[in-house]
């Protein structure tokens, strides 16, 4: 009888693997390294042996395994195409078709998603979203990741840009260019390097008297940190993003109005100080209804990427 799944999320450092029951439970996860190098060639083949290796450790035999669940850090397309995919060097990659043949059973199922949407696909399953049926999560990281659940499927678009939040222009008039080449992105602001870069702008035009220029180098955790104890600059850095944010997510609830965003990644350690100020912001943004989607913080950290992606073949 099938009761397993693997879910998997391949970074451009590391992937994450999974073992998880049918119920969700997480039996047993791990990491190998991404091997970059010949435009990514070894990725998957690494990754269908290490699946094989702890399924055999464990005595379970892939006939057992309803599926296998991929998150790349790319657009992917519905049909599962991946054009190019940056940080792992792939380029024109089927990777779900390639790992099912590397796998070689052919009664599995494997699936693949783009990371940010298959993330919010797993704090909706387990995480910050339980219990609601559309939500939207937004994952603050290095960049600003995004990703859109409707009734409990992964909503990634014709071109498999959809929940690109992080690339959503809040600034018409920033001269600074976004590493998409955009100016003015809501990753500029929200992200940890945009809080930085934020908060070193203000230093620079700024005299006020602030913690933050003691700081070599600074964080964006240190920002955090400095705001949480009032001092003015680190407040009004936190605030820029809380007003970017905010605005970003009322452009999503008058497109897709989901009943929860859930807010992830290392910049949502903060907590409530960012939850407040992007709620702010968000309500004064938002006219239209009275009723508003909740912001909640995510709950599943660094494992909502292998959750989701054991989630999309357990449908
Ligand atoms: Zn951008």
């Amino acid at each position: 009888m099938k009761q397993y799944c693997v879910g998997v999320d391949i970074g451009g450092t590391s992937v994450k693997i999974g073992l998880f029951n049918v119920g969700g439970v997480i039996l047993e996860k791990w990491e190998i390294p991404t091997r970059k190098e010949n435009g990514g060639v070894e990725i998957l083949k690494d990754v269908a042996a290490s699946i094989r290796e702890h399924l055999s450790e464990k005595n379970i035999a892939l006939t057992e395994i309803i599926g296998v669940g991929m998150g790349v850090p790319g657009p992917v397309m519905d049909d599962g195409f991946v054009e190019v995919c940056v940080n792992l060097g792939w380029k024109h990659v089927y990777p779900a078709r390639e790992l099912k043949a590397l796998l070689g059973e052919e009664d599995l199922t494997v699936s693949v998603g783009n990371d940010a949407n298959v993330a919010a696909l797993g704090e909706q399953w387990m995480g910050g979203a339980k219990g609601y049926d559309s939500s939207v999560m937004v994952t603050l990281g290095t960049g600003v990741g995004g990703g859109i659940v409707e009734h409990g499927k992964m909503i990634s678009g014709s071109h498999g840009i959809g929940g690109e939040i992080g690339h959503i222009t809040v600034n018409m008039n920033e001269s600074r260019r976004c590493n998409c080449g955009n100016c003015g992105c809501l990753e500029q602001y929200a992200s940890a390097t945009g809080v930085v870069a934020v908060a070193s702008k203000l230093l620079t035009e700024k005299d006020t008297a602030s913690f933050l220029r003691t700081f070599e180098p600074l964080t964006a955790k240190d920002v955090f940190d400095e705001a949480k104890k009032g001092d003015c600059l680190a407040l009004e850095a936190v605030d820029i993003l809380g007003k970017y944010l905010g605005l970003t997510l009322s452009f999503v609830t008058l497109t897709v109005d989901p009943e929860v965003f859930v807010i992830g990644g290392g910049v949502s350690k903060a907590g409530p100080i960012l939850i407040d100020t992007v709620e702010k912001y968000y309500h004064k943004f938002v006219t239209i209804s009275e009723k508003h989607a909740g912001i909640v913080l995510a709950e599943l950290g660094n494992d909502a990427g292998i959750c989701g992606a054991a989630r999309l073949v357990m449908e």
